[in-house]
């Protein structure tokens, strides 16, 4: 498919071009300085070159032409050809509207101006050929488009020539003259840009923006310099950039749009695999890592006496590629995916006592307090009496027990630490850490991760570990800097969560479960959506709902949790329902991550449209962690919109994580999704869609790894282009830069 117009190689005076793209957008014909003080604040245009990476959003396609009998007042903008009839003015004052009656032979509608009324009636003749176009509307059952764009009949010369007959009409009715629907630089398509709420009060609207551009192109006559390297751009059949940019304005053909998106596509997701891969392959030159290369007492000790279960068939995979990648001299740099439950505890326990067999020291970080607890708990029960000593840091661990703490891990004596943030402070020293574990990643941006490693003089192997299962390309793209390994299995004897959707309405039915449930000497969750925690406005449903489950059910204690609280009566209250004190605990999302309270068997979640899938997800793990059968109820209002009833019903159809993190991405778009903000590597894609375009992130992996591993050192003049693009992207995008 190499078709002429992907390797037209025309001669650039680079210079021209280049000067033009960084010149102040204010110059532009149309712009001017208050224009240019809009497009700098709301869209961060501040140059030609930056209008130039504005793309459209769409296209509305102009080489269609409809007939007035096929249009409804349901449908987008559409084009139609024929002439106005007659022009009546009626109504009075701020009603006071032009009506042009307007038919193609087919049937007739109303073309309606509420302003400019003189200067139409004064341009457009009755009678004579238009083209018109616009979004029809229904208005007292006549089908009606206000404001439409007319022009007149292009000349027969411009009819001439087309490359492709989108024309439907044409075909359809054999004999139809109707001309393509050409504009501005021979596209058939008319770009619509986003614009702010305040630009279009202003006037600058979509089209305003479409007529920058137009114009930008004008000064644009040069072709603009390739951004890839020609043997790239050959290996792909990728279009040229100069082709590219024009045509995702204005694209000339479908055909020519597709390739011209897919070119950039490429080229975006390219870069940032670039960078990041570079980033790895620097991060590998400049550190060697501990090697481990024994098994001894601590790990076969747990392994053949205190283990209380046989590990799934996952838990085992995932230890030996752990084990593996610990030993070839290289910092292990991984990420475990494996959803709640999956047994991630056990594998960071099996992975620590390796480096305590190799003599080194271990650290595990949670994102909370009672998560840092729990696993101190945990650990230490799983280890028995096995001489492995673990200790706790948190911000409450103060005075004489945090002097202790410091002491055991300068000297040694301590194997495991376990902490929340606490641990990367840097009065906090070890004698050898060889193995750092992060619970629950997307609390963790990469610098942190980064300072874990200045706590050895060789940087410890890292292991994190997430429940919220990312979509592949999102991890690629998110966490491309770590190798991952999942845990695909539950344990046996897990019963799937029973979930349901309920509305507000449904509150005796939701009553009655809780009852059953309670007598059966279970217990449940209550969880309230918290914007944020800062917001009184939040908390007052919380209360409401306190009360009245209070109320509702005088027999049983019920307890209450939200982060405005201290955190030891949070502690407290948390601990009270772990230790069956309390029945029903109501909570906003401070139950979210980990909190294992295994007799919990029903969550209800309020308003649980408010909520993220895969925060959704996270919640509904907290319960069905025991052998008995667990209920999910997500409850909202009777109205709501289509897209979240169906994210409502992924909940409802499964309880895979991947595919809810599949189905949210899908969905909501990569901007909304949990830990794309805190991760570090945050990006802003303008063109591709982590959601749909798979395939060409994989290409652009492949691609950009290729260049890595055969031109390690960037000595091959082919790509230097490739590291003069990526070292500009770097310096535009901020976010770029903080990988390193
Ligand atoms: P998560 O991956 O969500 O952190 P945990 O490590 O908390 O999961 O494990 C959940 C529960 O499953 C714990 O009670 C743990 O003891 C148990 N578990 C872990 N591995 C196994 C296994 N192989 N067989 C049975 N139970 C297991
Ligand atoms: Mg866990």
């Amino acid at each position: 498919m190499a078709n002429s117009w992907m390797m037209r190689h025309r001669p650039c005076k680079r210079n021209g071009i280049v000067n033009i793209l960084s010149q102040d957008i204010k110059y532009l014909q149309g712009v001017g300085p208050n224009r240019a003080l809009l497009l700098a604040n709301e869209l961060g245009i501040k140059t030609v070159g930056d209008l130039l990476a504005y793309y459209p959003y769409k296209y509305v396609d102009r080489s269609r032409f409809y007939q007035i009998r096929e249009i409804d007042g349901a449908m987008p903008y559409v084009q139609l050809c024929g002439q106005i009839f007659s022009f009546d003015t009626v109504g009075e004052g701020r009603n006071k509207r032009l009506i042009g009656h307007f038919s193609d032979g087919t049937g007739s509608i109303d073309l309606v101006w509420f302003q400019g009324i003189k200067y139409v009636t004064k341009n457009y003749d009755c009678r004579k050929d238009y083209v018109v176009f616009g979004k029809p509307t229904v208005f007292n059952g006549k089908i009606q488009i206000a404001h439409p764009e007319i022009e007149t009949l292009p000349s027969p010369s411009l009819q001439g020539g087309n490359d492709f007959s989108a024309n439907e009409n044409a075909d359809e009715q054999g004999n139809n003259p109707l001309p393509i629907g050409r504009v501005r630089g021979g596209s058939v398509f008319r770009p619509s840009y986003n614009t702010s709420e305040k630009m279009k009060r202003s006037g600058l609207n979509s089209s305003a923006i479409a007529k920058l551009t137009a114009n930008m192109f004008k000064l644009l006559k040069e072709p603009l310099a390739e951004t890839l390297p020609p043997y790239i751009v050959q290996q792909h059949h990728l279009m040229s950039y100069d082709d590219a940019v024009r045509n995702i304005h204005y694209p000339t053909s479908p055909d020519a749009l597709r390739h011209a998106q897919l070119r950039l596509k490429f080229e975006e997701l390219f870069y940032v695999q670039l960078n990041i891969l570079r980033y790895v392959k620097d991060r590998q030159l400049r550190y060697k890592g501990i090697v481990f290369n024994t098994i001894g007492e601590h790990f076969n000790g747990f392994f053949y006496n205190h283990l209380p279960f046989q590990l799934t068939e996952a838990q085992k995979r995932v230890i030996r590629e752990i084990r593996a990648d610990m030993k070839t001299g290289r910092q292990m740099n991984r990420l475990l995916q494996g959803d709640v439950g999956s047994g991630k505890t056990l594998v960071a326990l099996m992975v620590a006592l390796i480096a305590i067999d190799n003599g080194y020291q271990a650290c595990i970080m949670a994102p909370t307090e009672i998560l840092a607890e729990q696993h101190l708990d945990t650990l230490r029960e799983l280890l028995g009496d096995l001489p492995v000593r673990v200790e706790l840091l948190t911000g409450t661990v103060k005075g004489k027990k945090r002097t202790a703490v410091f002491e055991g891990l300068v000297t040694g004596d301590i194997h495991i630490l376990v902490g929340t943030h606490a641990v990367i402070e840097d009065n906090v020293m070890f004698n050898k850490l060889g193995l750092v574990v992060i619970d629950e990643q997307h609390r963790f941006g990469v610098a942190q991760r980064a300072k874990l490693w200045m706590k050895n003089s060789v940087p410890p192997h890292v292991l994190v570990m997430t429940a919220t299962p990312i979509p592949r390309t999102l991890a690629m793209t998110l966490y491309g800097d770590l190798d991952v390994s999942v845990i695909d299995e539950l344990p046996p004897g897990r019963k799937p969560i029973h979930t349901v959707h309920m509305f507000d309405a449904h509150r005796q039915r939701i009553y009655q479960l809780m009852n059953r449930e309670l007598q059966l000497g279970r217990q449940i969750y209550i969880v309230y959506p918290l914007i944020k925690e800062t917001e009184k406005m939040d908390l007052k449903d919380l209360e409401a709902g306190f009360e009245e489950i209070n109320k509702a059910f005088p027999n049983y204690k019920v307890g209450k949790v939200h982060g405005k609280m201290k955190p030891a009566d949070k502690d407290a209250e948390m601990q009270r329902f772990a230790s069956h004190e309390t029945h029903i605990l109501v909570s906003t999302t401070v139950i979210e991550v980990g909190v294992n309270v295994p007799n919990a068997s029903v969550m209800i979640i309020e308003n649980a449209e408010r909520f993220g899938l895969s925060q959704l997800h996270q919640l509904r793990g907290r319960v069905g962690r025991g052998a008995d059968q667990s209920y999910c109820v997500l409850v909202t209002k009777f109205e709501i919109g289509e897209t979240t009833r169906k994210r409502i019903q992924v909940m409802v159809d499964t309880t895979d994580g991947f595919e809810i993190a599949e189905q949210d991405l899908k969905l909501r778009g990569p901007g909304d999704l949990e830990g794309t903000q805190q991760s570090g590597m945050a990006f802003d894609l303008k063109i591709a869609n982590l959601a749909r375009d798979g395939q060409i992130l994989n290409i652009a992996r492949d691609t950009a790894q290729a260049v890595i591993t055969f031109d390690p050192e960037e000595r091959n003049p082919q790509n230097d282009i490739l590291w003069r693009r990526l070292r500009e992207l770097r310096k535009s995008n901020i976010n770029w830069g903080a990988i390193s």
